[in-house]
């Protein structure tokens, strides 16, 4: 592929998705998000598509679509993905706080309230055969359709039972948000293979660093 060309299909990045929530999930799409320099996991428009699929907030139909559209609005595309890492900063900044104990800043509480009030504009109640469900209305073209389920669920994360649940990953720089569903509530790690084990090396290591001594 030529360098600048645009991107027609759906990336084939894998996204881990650990954090047992929508909004959680969104929000660790950056790596060492609590480090001064975190990974970017959303490099193009075309990740932020496959994320949504992945993360189920669109479906394979939707996200075609996109691919689609967004080869015909690049530019369009690309304030769409500026508006998703800024939408996942305001998200991650509001649970990490929640995790520590502490009040979310009001800024973001705002800019959480904004994308609300737009956001839940779109939702509809629909008949189907199984009863009522809610739908999402409006333009099947809009670009940035995979960001309302996550904003819809940072709302519902923020009134949930579960809201005490939310935690950050105790390995300093990963910053990885998840619910804590584990039966003592005693989950450190957003995963036991990659920052647990990291941290149990270095035990081990400063452990073994004493004795040589
Ligand atoms: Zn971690």
């Amino acid at each position: 592929m030529k360098i600048g060309m645009p991107q027609t299909k759906v990336s084939d990045y894998e996204f881990l998705m650990r954090g047992g929530w929508l909004c959680l999930d969104f929000a660790n799409t950056a790596g060492s998000h609590a480090s001064d320099h975190p990974s970017e996991h959303l490099p193009n428009y075309m990740a932020l598509v496959a994320w949504g699929l992945q993360a189920n907030a669109i479906d394979e139909r939707e996200a075609k679509r996109l691919v689609r559209e967004a080869e015909h609005r690049p530019r369009e595309a690309t304030t769409v993905l500026a508006r998703a890492r800024a939408l996942r900063e305001v998200i991650y900044r509001i649970f990490s706080a929640i995790a520590a104990n502490e009040s979310p800043n009001e800024t973001d509480l705002k800019s959480l309230n904004a994308a609300l009030a737009q956001t839940f504009g779109r939702l509809r109640i629909v008949l189907t055969k199984d009863g009522f469900s809610w739908a999402w209305a409006g333009d099947e073209d809009a670009l940035d359709r995979m960001l309302w389920p996550v904003v819809r669920s940072a709302a519902e994360l923020l009134v949930s039972e579960e809201l005490n649940l939310v935690r950050e990953c105790a390995n300093d720089t990963c910053g990885w948000l998840f619910l804590d569903r584990s039966k003592n509530h005693s989950r450190r790690w957003c995963d036991m293979k990659d920052c647990g084990n990291v941290a149990k090396a270095r035990r081990y290591y400063q452990r073994h660093k004493k004795i040589d001594k």
